[in-house]
């Protein structure tokens, strides 16, 4: 399937995700945030910590998604793992998938992630919990950018350990309450309280440090995406089916999240600004192989420069740079130069919360004003910028 983790997630729009998305709007690549909007199932719900969310329901983005690819006319490959390349000096030349296909290209993006393979869910994690990654099945992840000889680096939690745990798991909403399945359909969220001991340790290890607020210690937080997202890395089956109206609880994602979780941050590429990879002259990459970011928003947003960027550069053009002004430019400026230093490498960042959030909100950058986001973009100079892709064929 398309997405990777995307697949269970569904959370947008939360503090300054929105106005990310509405700057990648503004710049005329905001289809994506359009496509997740179409399959909402929430609007501007609060939760803890968090303003103004939009869930997306997990059970129509991919469909929602494909199709947008079918009608741009994107030659989509499933069962295509790929496995090697071939390099002509600092150029890839061609990638080899595991069933033999070899694919050309002037350019290309490592849109890989950094979660697993599965000798990382075993060595840092809990083990494989069956992630939606399905590694026992297709497969587990492969660099691109690791093929091709990039010096990857590999995150650090708060904690110290190698990697972060990722930080929520989906339950089958038919097995909760009657009650906690009505708070969830009628307002997306449901605070359900349970003793802080059953959370003890876990919420340390998550990827999304967003999260480290009390409330998240002594309530379990659902949020509905199709399954009720339970806001905790994971917790022991019996430990869950303790809390009062969670008696039959059972796991969606992962499947085995009485266990632990996927582990993420592992691999990640030495990038430019312009998301070009350090070292290979077409190569890009994007989402969490572009450093420390957590989040579909995030992906999203990258992805687009990375794919803008790889077509300028296949059409002997500038790579574009977003500058400091914009959140999104900041972010990816900002990420870069932390993932320099040891503290730095300890961190996440996301426009939802946490370092990041609280640095845009410093540098006034957080607006929910599309009129104000507009003024902004053009003053960049940046208004629709990205979508003359078109023209330059
Ligand atoms: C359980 C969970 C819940 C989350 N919930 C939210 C949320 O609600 N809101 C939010 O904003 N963020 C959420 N996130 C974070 C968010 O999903 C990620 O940060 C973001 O989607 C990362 O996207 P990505 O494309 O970089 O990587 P991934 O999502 O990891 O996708 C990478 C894809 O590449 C594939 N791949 C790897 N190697 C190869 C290869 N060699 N050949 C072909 N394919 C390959 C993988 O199988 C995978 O499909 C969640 C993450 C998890 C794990």
């Amino acid at each position: 399937m398309l997405l990777g983790t995307g697949l269970v997630g569904g959370i947008m729009n939360n503090n300054g995700r929105l106005t990310a998305s509405l700057e990648m709007a503004a710049m005329g690549a905001g289809d994506m945030f359009d496509i997740c909007s179409s399959c909402a199932r929430h609007e501007n719900v609060d939760f803890p910590g968090h303003n103004h969310a939009m869930l997306y329901d997990i059970a129509l983005i991919h469909g929602a998604v494909h199709r947008y690819l079918l009608d741009l006319g994107v030659d989509v490959k499933f069962f295509s793992r790929v496995k090697s390349l071939k390099k002509e000096g600092n150029r890839i030349k061609q990638v080899a998938d595991e069933k033999g296909g070899i694919f050309e290209a002037d350019v290309f993006i490592d849109a890989t992630g950094t979660a697993g393979p599965m000798s990382n869910c075993s060595k840092y994690g809990n083990g494989c919990a069956m992630c939606i990654l399905r590694c026992p099945s297709f497969g587990g992840r492969i660099s691109l950018a690791g093929l091709a000889g990039a010096k990857e680096k590999t995150g650090r939690n708060s904690n110290g350990a190698v990697g972060a745990m990722s930080g929520s798991c989906k339950l089958h909403i038919q097995s909760l309450s009657a009650e906690i399945q009505e708070k969830l359909a009628v307002s997306g969220m449901a605070r359900v309280p349970a003793p802080k001991v059953l959370s003890a340790g876990k919420l340390s290890a998550k990827a999304c440090q967003q999260y480290a607020l009390d409330e998240y210690k002594e309530n379990l937080i659902l949020l509905d995406t199709g399954h009720a997202k339970m806001m905790t890395p994971y917790m022991e089956l019996e430990s869950l089916r303790s809390v009062p109206g969670m008696e039959n609880a059972r796991y969606e994602d992962p499947y085995a999240g009485g266990v632990g979780n996927s582990m993420r941050y592992f691999d990640m590429a030495p990038r430019d600004d312009s998301l070009k990879v350090e070292g290979i002259d077409n190569l890009y990459c994007c989402g969490e192989k572009a450093g420390l970011l957590v989040g579909h928003t995030e992906a999203i947003c990258t992805g687009a420069l990375a794919g803008f960027n790889a077509a300028m550069s296949a059409f002997g053009k500038n790579p574009l740079v977003l500058p400091e002004e914009l959140a999104v430019g900041f972010a990816i400026h900002a990420v870069r130069e932390a993932m320099e230093t040891p503290e730095g490498m300890g961190k996440k960042f996301t426009f939802s919360g946490s370092v990041l959030f609280e640095a845009m909100v410093e540098r006034q950058l957080y607006s929910v004003n599309p009129e104000e986001i507009d003024k902004r973009v053009r003053k960049a100079g940046l208004f629709d910028a990205m979508a003359g892709i078109k023209g330059l064929a």
